[in-house]
């Protein structure tokens, strides 16, 4: 079955048609290529255009992208109620596969940035966090992992005139929908073992144990907590401070059972007696650079392919600027408020004690 929905058959795309698209503008880039604003001749409206690398590696993936997209939108999500976006047309242009896809407007890191970092009432994380489930929920129907859910995935619909392009105002009710299907990949056949972008990567895949839909669940949770904190939950620097970040706001390791059967667990944790204990940062280092998989270039290819919030956040935004405006401060004595990174993280912390009591509320 996932073997017939994989497969694309691009020949069927008539190469000859007459032009159709306009470009107006470049919405994106990335390594892929780059999605541009277009407007479509025959419909009279404007699509979103993913021009693809002239390259088989970003060809491939494309390819698997359209046909998951093609599945979702057509076999399970036929009369578009499941807030995933649609994808209109495939093409190869000057050797350049293109796909389009329905206009939308701002992604949610955007929204968040455009609040200043402060985080939504409630009630909006619950707006979001709905129509995001009800997508997940589709996802998992269809047998499917997204493995890349973060806020720059997931953007604002513009079909119900949201303004939400203009200003950080959030008018109710506001649309929105997942994209970029690029690194989705059919349960059970989990290939890959390096996905996620690291803030939103879960337990299991930084540990190298069996992974199931539930990577995105957990990606869901660290994109609510930052919706509501205005910070992301997570923001590991690597793999190994993001697990120690995990473990200091959790207050726990990960289950022994679960450390045991990874493959990566060595890389982290030291084995004392029966007892997992995670190796400080010095040792870690060691372990990583002797156990690793990627060669140093590898990895940092791959990381930098991921757009971090981490990186941006702090280029766009003082650090100070956030503290001083952040609605939790005033939760925080004083003396332990300097220009350090802590200051974010203890002020996540308690910014997630009243979350989770907001949640005790939480209507789903
Ligand atoms: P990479 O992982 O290489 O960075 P990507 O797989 O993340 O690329 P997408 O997420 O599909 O690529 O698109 C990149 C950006 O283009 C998005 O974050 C968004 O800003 C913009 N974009 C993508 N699709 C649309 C759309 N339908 N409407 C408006 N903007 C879009
Ligand atoms: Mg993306
Ligand atoms: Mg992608």
């Amino acid at each position: 079955n996932s073997d017939l929905i994989l497969h694309v058959n691009l020949e069927l795309v008539n190469l000859e048609r007459k032009r159709r698209y306009t470009v107006k503008d470049i919405l994106g880039q990335g390594t892929f290529g780059q999605v541009a604003k277009c407007w479509d001749l025959e419909t009279n409206c404007y699509v979103a255009v993913k021009i693809i690398k002239n390259q088989p590696a970003y060809y491939r993936q494309a390819v698997v992208e359209v046909s998951i997209l093609h599945m979702l939108n057509q076999k399970f999500d036929p009369d578009d109620k499941h807030h995933i976006v649609r994808i209109l047309d495939y093409f190869v242009f000057q050797r350049h596969l293109c796909v389009s896809f329905e206009m939308l407007g701002s992604n949610l890191y955007e929204l968040i940035k455009m609040n200043h970092f402060k985080g939504f009432s409630l009630s909006i994380v619950q707006m979001f966090s709905k129509q995001i489930l009800h997508a997940l929920i589709v996802m998992k129907d269809a047998g499917l992992i997204h493995c890349d859910m973060k806020p720059e995935n997931i953007l604002i619909s513009t079909r119900r005139g949201s303004n939400c392009n203009s200003s950080a105002e959030i008018v109710k009710p506001t649309e929105i929908k997942v994209i970029d299907f690029g690194s989705a990949c059919m349960e059970g056949r989990t290939v890959y073992s390096y996905i996620q972008s690291r803030y939103y990567r879960s337990p299991e895949v930084v540990l190298g144990y069996p992974y199931t839909s539930s990577i995105d669940m957990w990606s869901l949770g660290c994109i609510v907590a930052e919706l509501f904190l205005g910070l992301p939950l997570f923001p590991g620097a690597s793999e190994y401070d993001l697990l120690k970040r995990m473990i200091q706001i959790l207050g726990g390791q990960p289950p022994d059972n679960l450390l045991r059967d990874s493959k990566n667990t060595i890389k982290f944790f030291k084995h004392v007696g029966s007892i997992y204990r995670l190796e400080n940062d010095e040792m870690s280092k060691e372990l990583t650079s002797a156990y690793r998989v990627l060669t140093e270039d590898e990895y940092e290819a791959r990381e930098s392919k991921r757009p971090s919030i981490g990186k941006n956040y702090f280029n766009h935004v003082k650090l100070e600027d956030i503290i001083a405006n952040y609605p939790y401060r005033k939760n925080l004595p004083e003396e332990e408020i300097s220009k350090d990174n802590h200051v974010a993280e203890s002020l996540t912390r308690l910014a997630l004690v009243d979350f989770l009591r907001g949640l005790v509320e939480f209507d789903p």
